[in-house]
């Protein structure tokens, strides 16, 4: 089996990483692959147990550079000088069939330099839970990284909540480039390094920028956009650290992620976010907190320290008008309009109150808007009734509301409950719930699977995340 390699992380200089190869593991097993991706990177076909062994790091295919990255980064807002790949392993880069460069990346495959106090191993619940909602983030058009591979590796690892089987991810990505590989060059002084890194970005990211002020310009556009489609989709994060903010915009790190059942400005999912940090309403000012950090690193590339501070400090000024445009832009579409006013903020916000007070299901209700039984969704029907009429009239002459408003408001997501189902049966060895979750989120526009657009009944509700990932 071939993968046509061709590596630009490991060509820069030792300071940005260390050489390590994946650690062994006693009885690999292909839990899942993803055969559309595969053939998106030009990966030739293999048997099960040819792709097991690869992708559980035992067998290192041909032109593989094994490293791991260093990177630093502000965790809950406490800057932790030295983080790094502790548990991933970048095998190397693949360029599609549509000229696109992608690292490949193997995450729970063992201790590297990097790793602290950390086993460098993952457990099977999480590598499921990213396989399964980072595919789904695809699919809903979201920038996301992707899921090539799950493998199971034999071996049980130590957690939380005990012996749990481990489970190896192997993930892509247009890059793992982060906030904070560039915050622990410019934290060390390491000015020319810092320099390296920025024009290797540029060129990867962004060739038409023409310098750190344009790449942090590019970045902020690119994050501004990613925090909006979040919020159109009721998607949590949950550990925005600037260690888990891709360079390229693509959401990364799915970790105590989660999808909103009833709809709440203040939702939290993961159990150790005590301050709501990161809670669902407080992501855009996350997004433009992590860019100032972007920014506090590459002023150091500049002479002139005072106009730089001042032209950064306008961009990141900038951002959360960059927010609303493009949050204004998703929700108008979900209600039906193309071309939105800033008098629509109005209306789409009346809508969110009466959703969060009424404790509506956020994907249901949206969903239901292009039909008649929207009003299902709400205690208070006379509220709704007097919205929807507001409504009525301001979608009354706009083409194609129906068509906008079905493919900008999915049927399904992968909601926690599903999550939690499919992971408890994968662990008792039955991936048919997997299975079912995967086709049905491949098509989110479309209700396949109507069972799986159902919210979770009071005992199926999943409060919390684990973090002991
Ligand atoms: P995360 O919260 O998954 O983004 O990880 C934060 C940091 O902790 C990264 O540097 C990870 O590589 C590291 N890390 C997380 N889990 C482990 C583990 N089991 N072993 C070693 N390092 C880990
Ligand atoms: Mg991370």
């Amino acid at each position: 089996m071939e993968l046509p390699f061709d590596n630009s992380f490991a060509a820069l200089p030792d300071a940005f990483y260390t050489r390590v190869p994946p650690t062994s593991v006693k009885a690999p097993k292909l839990l899942a692959f993803n055969d559309d991706l595969a053939k998106l990177l030009g990966i030739s076909k293999a048997d099960d147990a040819e792709l097991a062994q690869i992708f559980s790091g035992n067998f290192l295919p041909q032109n593989a550079d094994p490293l791991a990255q260093l990177y630093a980064g502000h965790q809950f807002g406490n800057f932790n000088p030295q983080l790094g790949d502790g548990r991933a392993i970048l095998l190397g880069e693949v360029i599609d069939t549509n000229g696109v460069r992608h690292d490949i990346q193997l995450k729970g495959s063992g201790r590297t330099p990097y790793s602290r106090g950390g086993d460098g191993r993952a457990w099977l619940g999480p590598v499921l839970r990213e396989y399964v909602v980072s595919e789904a983030m695809y699919a809903l058009g979201v920038p996301t990284t992707r899921a090539l591979a799950a493998v199971s590796t034999g071996e049980d690892i130590l957690r939380e909540q005990g012996m749990l089987p481990g489970a190896i991810l192997t993930r892509t990505a247009s890059s793992h480039l982060r906030v904070g590989t560039f915050q622990v060059f410019a934290h060390r002084g390491q000015v020319d390094e810092l320099r390296t890194l920025t024009n290797y970005a540029i060129k990867r990211h962004y060739p038409e920028a023409t310098g750190p002020m344009d790449l942090l310009r590019a970045v902020c556009t690119a994050q501004a956009n990613l925090i909006a489609q979040w919020m159109s989709i009721g998607f949590v994060h949950g550990v925005m650290n600037t260690d888990n903010c891709a360079i390229g915009g693509e959401t990364i790190d799915y970790g105590p992620c989660a999808f909103m059942d009833d709809f709440n400005m203040g939702r939290v999912f993961s159990s150790i976010d005590q301050q709501g940090r990161y809670a669902y309403g407080n992501q855009p000012n996350i997004a433009i907190w992590n860019m100032a950090q972007l920014a506090t690193a590459l002023l150091q590339l500049f002479e002139d320290k005072d106009s730089a501070l001042e032209e950064a400090t306008a961009i990141i000024h900038a951002m959360p008008d960059q927010i609303e445009t493009a949050w204004l832009q998703r929700f108008a579409a979900k209600i039906g309009i193309a071309a939105p006013t800033s008098k629509d903020t109005e209306l789409i916000q009346k809508l969110l109150d009466l959703m969060q007070t009424d404790g509506a299901d956020f994907t249901n209700t949206f969903r239901a808007l292009s039909g008649p039984d929207a009003r299902d969704q709400f205690t208070d029907r006379n509220a709704f009734d007097a919205w929807a009429t507001k409504h009525a009239e301001r979608i009354a002459y706009l083409p194609n509301v129906q068509d906008l408003m079905n493919t900008t408001n999915p049927a399904v997501i992968p909601r926690n409950h599903r999550i939690e189902q499919m992971i408890q049966a994968a662990i008792a060895g039955d991936m048919e719930p997997f299975n079912r979750l995967m086709t049905a989120y491949k098509k989110p526009y479309t209700l396949t699977d109507p069972d799986l657009a159902n919210p979770p009944t009071q005992s199926e509700i999943v409060p919390a995340t684990f973090c002991g990932t």
